[in-house]
């Protein structure tokens, strides 16, 4: 339908990307990027009044995405056609336009694609010999100073090698290890830093792709010198387990990225750490949490680690205040099955305990509102918590008491 409404309103239109990429190694991949010659955003307003969905478009970029009614998403994006060190031999005249954009992508298995214009429908374009790279599971740059250009692809090469089990063509591992010993991964902006090393942690193969990453030098360009490397991986290894359990056992973790993040920077120096949180521009309730996680778990560790009894209010009061995606570091670098078991008897067990009484409750027996009805539920959760008190009659009881 793409390629029958762009030959008819005379646009050029191409299927590109990790989705051909995918498509060749019989992956799924549901993100279908488009590229158009010569203007995206009118072809895709033409083609929403044909095909339905809805349509956000982006003129400062050239592109839209088109979101069709069974949540699927098309990407739309104008052939760019900027100058880059092109190889001498020129380039065939009628394809000039869609070789230009894809000379600009990271590697030579993302410049696959094929002519969607219906009656080419399916011609494909193999400008750089993507589909051998491919064949032959090599990750390979397209000039010498792609790294240099965008540091972030750096992260992207090592994201996609452990993905598909490919490996880094060697030219390009040089190209990489020479950008990043020129400090270029230090020219990066954070939010964008950020948005990469997420999509990294987010893959199954998250882990390995981390490690390469740490044995490259890159995590320390990033993050500052990091001492202790080897306890740095045990504790993300560790972390991945707990998370693991969290899904078995029905425990909510909010954004797995930054449970990740929060054992990385605890190995990081203060200014460095704060220096990043601040360039992740996260909103203020995420930013505090973050905070509260660095200026509190040393001290509810000393606490944790000493084989002392506490009473479950006790242990309440210990980890209440830490956010479950602050739990899950916290028993990571602790590296102690007390705390484990610690903090998992408080996410399974205490951190759902909580009572009857209302504040309607109070009014009735004669209090006033003020501090006293907070002061009032909290010792009423503790007692119940210690097992003093378990239905409402008691609590009522309690109160009165
Ligand atoms: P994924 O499967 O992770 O979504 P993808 O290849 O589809 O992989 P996107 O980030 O959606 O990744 O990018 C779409 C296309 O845009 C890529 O195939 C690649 O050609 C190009 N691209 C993305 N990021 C860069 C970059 N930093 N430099 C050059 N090209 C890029």
């Amino acid at each position: 339908l793409i390629g029958q409404k762009a030959q008819k309103e005379g646009y050029k239109a191409y299927a590109i990307g990790g989705f051909v990429r995918d498509l060749l190694l019989g992956v799924e991949n549901l993100d279908i990027d488009i590229v158009v010659e010569e203007n995206a955003i009118s072809f895709a307003e033409k083609l929403v009044k044909y095909i339905g969905g809805n349509l956000k478009t982006y003129p400062n970029f050239g592109t839209a995405t088109l979101t069709l009614k069974d949540g699927s998403k098309i990407d739309f994006a104008t052939a760019r056609m900027e100058f880059y060190p092109f190889p001498a031999a020129l380039p065939e005249v009628e394809e000039t336009t869609i070789k230009h954009d894809l000379y600009r992508r990271d590697f030579t298995i993302n410049t696959l694609g094929f002519k969607l214009n219906s009656p080419v429908f399916g011609d494909f374009l193999d400008f750089f010999n993507g589909k051998k790279d491919l064949e032959d599971g090599i990750i390979r740059v397209l000039y010498n100073l792609s790294f240099v250009e965008d540091p972030t692809r750096i992260l992207r090469a090592i994201r996609f090698e452990a993905r598909y089990g490919f490996k880094i063509e060697e030219q390009t591992l040089a190209f990489m290890e020479n950008a990043i010993n020129n400090n270029m991964l230090e020219e990066v902006k954070v939010g964008r830093m950020a948005d990469e090393l997420k999509l990294m942690l987010s893959e199954k193969t998250g882990l390995t792709s981390f490690k390469r990453a740490m044995d490259l030098g890159i995590i320390d360009k990033i993050f500052g010198e990091i001492e202790d490397k080897d306890r740095l991986l045990k504790e993300m290894e560790t972390v991945n387990n707990l998370m693991e359990i969290c899904q078995v056992k029905g425990i909510s973790i909010d954004e797995p990225f930054l449970v990740y993040l929060r054992v990385i920077l605890s190995h990081c120096r203060e200014h460095i750490r704060i220096k990043f949180l601040k360039g992740m521009n996260l909103e203020k309730n995420l930013y505090d949490d973050l905070m509260y996680f660095f200026e509190e778990y040393k001290g509810a560790l000393e606490k944790l680690r000493n084989p002392k009894f506490y009473s479950p209010s006790e242990l309440v009061e210990i980890l209440g205040d830490f956010s479950h995606d602050s739990l899950i570091p916290l028993t990571a670098i602790s590296g102690s099955n007390l705390v484990k078991r610690r903090v998992f008897l408080y996410l399974e067990e205490l951190s759902k305990v909580s009572i009857e009484t209302k504040g309607e409750d109070l009014l009735e027996l004669g209090f006033k509102p003020g501090p006293i009805f907070s002061e009032i539920m909290e010792n009423l959760r503790k007692e119940k918590l210690d097992g003093n008190i378990s239905n409402k009659e008691e609590e009522i009881i309690w109160v009165k008491s």
